[in-house]
């Protein structure tokens, strides 16, 4: 999977697939032009390669041309073209052989069309790498196909997102399910908020710490803050109805996310069960559980080292620090069998540089 802005897109098309489309077109354009020094007329921007290609594989004599067109705003055609780059030479009596990275709905191509139609050209042929059959909404028939895909939004191979990703030499489609969910896991000291803070700008997600939110309530006196305090200067949980409003406050302030970080979140079954109707609700799901898995005597001696500049109380006291670990595996831990059955769990090893460890859980993520 790759992201471009802030879009997924999965592999779709490899690199041998589209460099056999092309050499079959290449083959007929070179039986049918041969001996008539066509003028290959590229669209541009999304045909530059596969233009260079076919252009490489022409045997006779040959001219190129270019126009620039453009029609597309981020994943949606907009209905018009606009001409950006016109042409730049006389194509009268000239046999010519338009090159498209991709046909889709064909208002592109009419809009060709209708340059061509003030030149006076021998003959005109059409030869596109892509076709979207069920999106052509066109008559012109179209001569060199690549080959037919379906109606997806694609990039790679000189077809772009908003500017990139046409330097990838396979084609990727965007992916439907575009939230990524995350629920980072891991006792006490784990590292779960130092990673957050580096997946959140690589994956642009939301990042809702439970603990974070607890304390700044606190810190600002609010009822939830009052509520909260009791137990967590304790280590205890938080009962799971003031846990469980306050998250769905917290992802309700995001409606436009691209996914979330949850961390400390969820701790129990009712949490996880709470997190599931939530996200259904927004048609989407937990994409994964990845748990920073850390030997209890390393968080101890991790929180305590934390304890002595956080200011946090639950730091400061190693009775309390491991209360929490305790915590965690009496009531939290479970809740690998719960991400287990959805075969959603990821146990990551959380000992090692900040940076090694941000790489394993990258590879999670990036293999979703
Ligand atoms: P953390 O910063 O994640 O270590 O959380 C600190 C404390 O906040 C915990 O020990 C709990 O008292 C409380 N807390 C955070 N998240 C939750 C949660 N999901 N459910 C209940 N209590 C929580």
């Amino acid at each position: 999977m790759i992201q471009l802005h802030e879009l997924k897109f999965e592999p779709f098309i490899s690199e041998e697939k589209i460099n056999i489309a092309i050499e079959n077109m290449a083959i007929k354009i070179n039986q049918d032009y041969y001996d008539k020094t066509p003028v290959f007329l590229v669209v541009l921007n999304g045909a530059f390669m596969v233009a260079s290609e076919i252009i490489k594989l022409f045997k006779g004599d040959c001219e190129v041309a270019f126009v620039k067109l453009e029609s597309y705003k981020g994943t949606e055609t907009t209905g018009k073209v606009e001409t950006l780059v016109g042409l730049n030479l006389s194509l009268e009596n000239r046999h010519v052989v338009i090159i498209e990275d991709i046909v889709d709905t064909g208002i592109t191509l009419e809009a060709i069309n209708k340059i061509l139609k003030k030149e006076n050209v021998a003959d005109q042929k059409i030869a596109t790498l892509f076709f979207k059959p069920n999106a052509y909404q066109k008559n012109f028939s179209i001569n060199y196909i690549g080959m037919e895909i379906p109606n997806d939004f694609i990039v790679g191979y000189g077809l772009d997102y908003n500017g990139l990703g046409r330097n990838l030499s396979e084609v990727y489609k965007l992916k439907k399910e575009n939230m990524t969910n995350l629920v980072l896991f891991g006792p006490p000291g784990a590292g779960k908020g130092t990673q957050a803070n580096f997946l959140k700008e690589k994956y642009k997600l939301v990042h809702i710490s439970t603990g974070d939110v607890f304390r700044y309530n606190i810190k600002n006196e609010t009822a939830l803050g009052v509520h909260a305090k009791s137990f967590m200067d304790q280590g205890q949980l938080v009962p799971d109805k003031v846990t469980i409003e306050m998250l769905g406050a917290e992802v309700d302030k995001n409606p436009d996310a691209n996914g979330f970080i949850f961390d400390g979140f969820p701790r129990t079954v009712a949490q996880a069960e709470a997190l599931a109707d939530l996200l259904k609700e927004k048609k989407t799901g937990v994409s994964a559980m990845i748990a920073l898995e850390v030997d209890d005597e390393v968080l101890v001696e991790r929180l305590l080292e934390r304890g002595k500049t956080s200011g946090r109380k639950d730091d400061a006291d190693e009775a309390i620090i491991r209360n929490r670990i305790h915590i965690y595996y009496e009531e939290t831990a479970i809740l690998k069998q719960f991400y287990l059955k959805e075969d959603k769990y990821y146990g990551v090893d959380g000992v090692g540089s900040i940076s090694d460890i941000t790489e394993r859980i990258s590879k999670v993520i990036d293999s979703l």
